[in-house]
């Protein structure tokens, strides 16, 4: 695959309508803004929200140095000796501290987890040791510290922990218990309205009548807009009549942050809705140039956000993890994901003409040799969902890419880093 070129080298200068992904990415996000609104929640309902804070720790974690290890804490001045040998006077547990004096010529038994004493430095594994009543004898060779966890080293007092905009995972959840932080300050969730538009589609339950289909993108839309943290208001399907699509629009503008709809934006139907769009909103109707998803509709439905995806379902998926769900990263206040972009072989040639990027539905593995590489799914029509079933990445072919032989290098974007 060719370098990226530059911006303004565009795909295909003859036809100023048509417009390049990043262009069209940027154009978006530059017009979009982020909520204001707030809210406190206890730490477990925090999970996949935004935080709305920088999050700065109120204390060491681990608050105190302690054992890495099951067996002996001394000073290590006591471990001069070769098969030094010390008296035990005590133990040392995870939450029972040892009280006592510990002096030269002296050890404890300490447990994982345990506090060290003041005097002791070092911890001796069990393994290590023989005991002969309370003698304990030390084979080998030890380090000064060795086996001790020391205050503070996994988090400092005053340290920067998490920032504000970042979405909070399972971990995150784990290292805020271990500062003590019961309430996280996030963001309001975002509320996304949206409706499949054509006369041919049923709702599953319902029966076909010749020329009838179900409706897919309401399923695929519900479950990226699931996964980016959204709250979701589904409107079904609405027919391709004006008037059911101006009450679906306003109801939606009114309900919501965000619309989307699918369908209705191609040349056929494109003439139809688009003075509907342009009497209830500003929209620009654009032609991407890429591969599927060319035709896309964003504008504004008086304040709200529109999206206007074609109806093709992989164009659906493309056109929102492309353009839909960084927008909506922006509007939640979250950090926007740069997208995971990998180098991988092409296990075979890919046929491309230039012009269009192109987004291919790839399977990614590792070979023998521990390289990664990717394959093509199969048919790549836009109306393929199962292309998108079974593949696990994107293969990114650029407008002036011209085609991959078996080999080469091509770039993918794994499907897990989407989110
Ligand atoms: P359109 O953009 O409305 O012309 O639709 C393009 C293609 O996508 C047509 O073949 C439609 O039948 C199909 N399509 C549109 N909406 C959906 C949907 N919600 N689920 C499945 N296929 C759809
Ligand atoms: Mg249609």
């Amino acid at each position: 695959m060719r370098e990226n070129t530059p911006q303004d080298s565009c795909a295909a200068p003859e036809n100023p309508s048509v417009l390049r992904v990043d262009k069209a990415r940027q154009t978006i996000l530059d017009q979009v803004v982020a909520l204001q609104n707030q809210q406190i929640l206890p730490l477990r309902d925090a999970l996949c929200r935004i935080l709305a804070e920088d999050i700065i720790s109120p204390s060491d974690v681990p608050p105190h140095a302690n054992s890495a290890m099951d067996g002996y804490a001394m000073a290590h001045v006591d471990l001069a000796a070769e098969a030094a040998t010390l008296r035990c006077i005590g133990s040392a547990f995870a939450g029972q501290p040892f009280t006592g004096q510990i002096n030269r010529g002296e050890c404890i038994r300490i447990m994982t987890g345990a506090i060290m004493p003041a005097t002791c430095d070092t911890v001796v594994m069990q393994e290590q040791a023989e005991a002969s009543g309370d003698n304990i004898r030390f084979q080998g060779q030890h380090q000064f510290g060795q086996n001790v966890r020391l205050a503070g080293e996994d988090i400092q007092l005053g340290q920067s922990v998490l920032s504000k905009g970042r979405r909070i995972n399972a971990a995150d959840l784990g290292l805020l218990a271990s500062l003590g932080i019961g309430e996280l300050r996030v963001m309001r969730k975002l509320r996304v309205a949206f409706f499949s538009t054509g006369d041919e589609l049923k709702s599953i339950g319902e029966a076909l009548s010749p020329g009838d289909i179900y409706d897919s993108n309401r399923y695929t839309l519900f479950a990226m807009l699931e996964q980016a943290g959204v709250d979701v208001l589904d409107m079904g399907v609405v027919k391709d009549d004006p008037d059911a699509i101006r009450s679906a629009l306003q109801s939606a503008a009114d309900n919501a942050d965000v619309v989307i709809t699918s369908g209705g934006v191609s040349v056929g139907d494109a003439d139809y809705i688009k003075p509907l769009l342009a009497e209830l909103g500003q929209m620009n109707f654009w032609k991407i140039a890429m591969k599927p998803g060319r035709p896309l509709t964003f504008g504004y439905l008086q304040k709200t956000p529109f999206f206007g995806l074609p109806g093709n379902p992989v164009s659906v998926m493309v056109t929102f993890y492309q353009f839909v769900l960084p927008a909506l990263q922006k509007m939640s206040g979250a950090t926007i994901n740069t997208a995971l972009l990998l180098p991988a072989i092409a296990a075979a040639p890919i046929r491309k003409r230039p012009g269009r990027f192109e987004f291919q539905r790839g399977v990614m593995e590792s070979t023998t040799e521990g390289q990664l590489s990717v394959r093509m799914t199969g048919e790549q029509g836009s109306g393929i969902l199962s292309s998108m079933s079974q593949a696990n990445c994107f293969i990114l072919l650029d407008e002036d890419c011209d085609g991959i032989a078996a080999g080469d290098i091509v770039t993918i974007q794994p499907f897990a880093g989407l989110m």
